[in-house]
């Protein structure tokens, strides 16, 4: 009780210092006004060479000086990202650090500053620790000792052949600079998570043997307004004092993504701290060698200005590994654990379709644990299968005596519907394993279903996919009747109505709408016309009713793998193929 009455009067202590501070600063800035001068005339000036000295800041004017002459102005601060070249390039000394400020103003400053510390401190506390990792003494950014190399980086050979060059230029920086080749300050990785961006980025500072510093465009968007490009400048002020760096800026998206269109209120935060970090790459030198290394999971998503000339300007695709790659990634992580003769790293990289690397990792750093777990010397196939139905379905749950006989009847006959249909309308799709065992995750079973190593998908394959999609549902329907369909079609539900749009509004495939990519178009993500909600739905009926011919006409096939499923509860890709026959 004594604490709340305590900070309530401080709280108010503090605000009423804040009221005064502001009003005496006010006053004060007032009698020292400098001389006003429009933007337009500042900028003939500039341009007649008259100017000697800016202060830059971010605020909403900036002070200047003219050659000869100890007077200050004062004219608008166009705050545009390129003004400080424009300003070096016309020979006028620039300065970011503050204004010349009288020692009252300073005292009133500092006082300004404790107070309004002290406030952020006190809100942080209340708030809880769910920012209190952001706190101010947080922004420090320190080089970081590096483990990786190139070595521990399997795969990604044609990235790695990418960025060759900028490790070389970035340890001698004299051979580029001597034929006047500008290397890219900026490079931007983009992929999936988990395919190895960080690896990559810091592999690059261990090749070149500079310090690594990193930060996630994430850590600025929560913090308070004006912190996100104080912090941005002191990385970079950091990274200057060795000369040579790479600054690692992962989830660049968090403050680097488009400003939306039309939008009235920006977000102002981000806008700053993106024009912070645009400020900051124009301002080192081509030759200093330090490289600034970006990563995404979405290029598209991004804010042009980031991705110009001078900016990110190289961008390099870290994308899903294919099969010799994981089979790469996968001895890589086989190395030095002892792993049963049996076990076959190709076969392994063929059943991982779509996996990343840190998904391998994963699974193989699994795979140990369970041999620990029951007591063998080597990893074998076993443990490799118990691991990787954890790694993508969340573990199997060891208590299913829970389960009635009834769940276990829908779960099979589900299930069978999802493979069967994959059997006869995606032939070339793999489906390694058909299992009613659930899974923590929540699943009532699943089928794994792969489809074929490839790029496209034509249209029937579109549509078949959507049909796997709904044959649970159907095959529930033909079983159980109309009115005992269950709620564990939902997953499916969503990722039938996914594609059906991503047929329509993104690939081209529905005549009516034509070769017309709606969010680009309308600036939507969908369209809002009843008219095409009715057309979706008569789509879905439609695939539904050749789902359901196809699965009643192969009744006895559906029947016969939904009883062996309850038997055996599960099945692989042999079994499967056995009643085919
Ligand atoms: P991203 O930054 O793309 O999300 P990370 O670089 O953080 O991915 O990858 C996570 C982890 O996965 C890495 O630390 C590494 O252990 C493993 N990994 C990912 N890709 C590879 C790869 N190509 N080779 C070896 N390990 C990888
Ligand atoms: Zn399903």
């Amino acid at each position: 009780m004594k604490n709340v009455v305590k900070s309530k009067w401080m709280k108010y202590g503090i605000a009423a210092v804040l009221v005064i501070a502001v009003t005496v600063g006010i006053y004060i800035h007032k009698k020292t006004e400098p001389f006003e001068v429009t933007y337009v005339q500042f900028t003939k000036m500039l341009e007649d060479g008259e100017i000697s000295e800016v202060s830059l800041n971010s605020g909403p004017t900036m002070k200047f000086k003219i050659k000869g002459k100890n007077v200050t102005y004062r004219t608008d601060n166009p705050r545009v990202e390129d003004l400080k070249e424009t300003l070096l390039l016309h020979d006028v000394h620039v300065d970011e650090t503050a204004e010349t400020v009288s020692v009252l103003q300073y005292i009133l400053g500092v006082t300004v500053t404790f107070g309004f510390g002290i406030f952020i401190f006190q809100s942080l506390k209340r708030s809880g620790s769910k920012n209190g990792n952001m706190g101010l003494n947080d922004t420090k950014v320190e080089a970081q000792n590096l483990t990786v190399g190139f070595d521990d980086i399997a795969g990604n050979i044609e990235a790695k052949e990418q960025v060759h060059d900028i490790i070389d230029f970035i340890k001698t920086p004299e051979k580029y600079n001597k034929l006047g080749a500008k290397m890219p300050k900026g490079i931007m990785l983009y992929g999936p998570p988990g395919t190895g961006k960080t690896l990559m980025a810091k592999a690059i500072a261990k090749e070149a043997h500079v310090p690594f510093f990193s930060v996630s465009g994430s850590d600025f968007v929560q913090l308070y307004v004006g912190v996100g490009a104080s912090r941005v400048r002191e990385l970079f002020k950091e990274a200057k004092k060795h000369e040579k760096a790479v600054i690692f800026i992962d989830e660049i998206d968090a403050i680097g993504k488009k400003r939306s269109q039309g939008a009235f209120q920006g977000n102002d935060e981000k806008d700053q701290t993106l024009n912070a970090l645009l400020t900051e790459m124009s301002g080192f030198k081509e030759q200093d060698g330090i490289v600034v290394i970006a990563a995404t999971n979405r290029l598209d998503t991004l804010d042009d200005a980031l991705l110009r000339p001078g900016r990110f300007d190289r961008h390099v695709e870290i994308g899903y590994p294919d099969v010799n790659a994981r089979e790469a990634i996968i001895k890589l992580y086989f190395k030095n654990r002892p792993i049963a003769e049996e076990v076959s790293s190709m076969e392994l990289a063929k059943q991982t379709v779509f996996f990343t690397g840190a998904m391998l990792e994963n699974l193989i750093n699994e795979a140990a644990i369970e041999a620990a777990n029951r007591g063998d010397a080597y990893i074998n196939n076993s443990h490799l299968e118990v691991a990787f139905y954890t790694i993508i379905a969340g573990k199997e749950k060891k208590d299913r005596s829970n389960i009635s006989e009834i769940d276990r009847r829908i779960t099979a006959y589900h299930e069978a519907g999802h493979a069967l249909i994959t059997k006869l309308l995606a032939p070339d799709n793999s489906v390694t394993k058909v299992t009613i065992i659930p899974s923590t995750k929540g699943a009532g079973g699943f089928s794994m279903n792969i489809p074929k190593d490839k790029f496209y998908l034509n249209k029937q394959e579109m549509i078949a996919r959507i049909k796997i999609s709904l044959a649970g549902r159907v095959a529930e329907e033909i079983i159980l009747g109309k009115d005992y369909i269950t709620t564990g079609a939902s997953n499916d539900i969503e990722k039938a109505s996914q594609d059906l749009r991503s047929f329509m509004l993104k690939y081209g495939m529905d005549e009516e709408i034509g070769l017309i990519n709606m969010s680009v178009l309308t600036g939507k993500e969908t369209f809002e016309d009843e008219k095409w909600i009715a057309k979706s739905q008569a789509y879905m009926k439609q695939f539904y009713e050749e789902t359901k011919a196809v699965l009643l006409n192969n009744e006895e096939l559906l029947k016969i793998i939904a009883e062996t499923l309850l038997e055996k509860e599960t099945l692989d890709e042999k079994e499967l193929a056995s009643f085919f026959e």
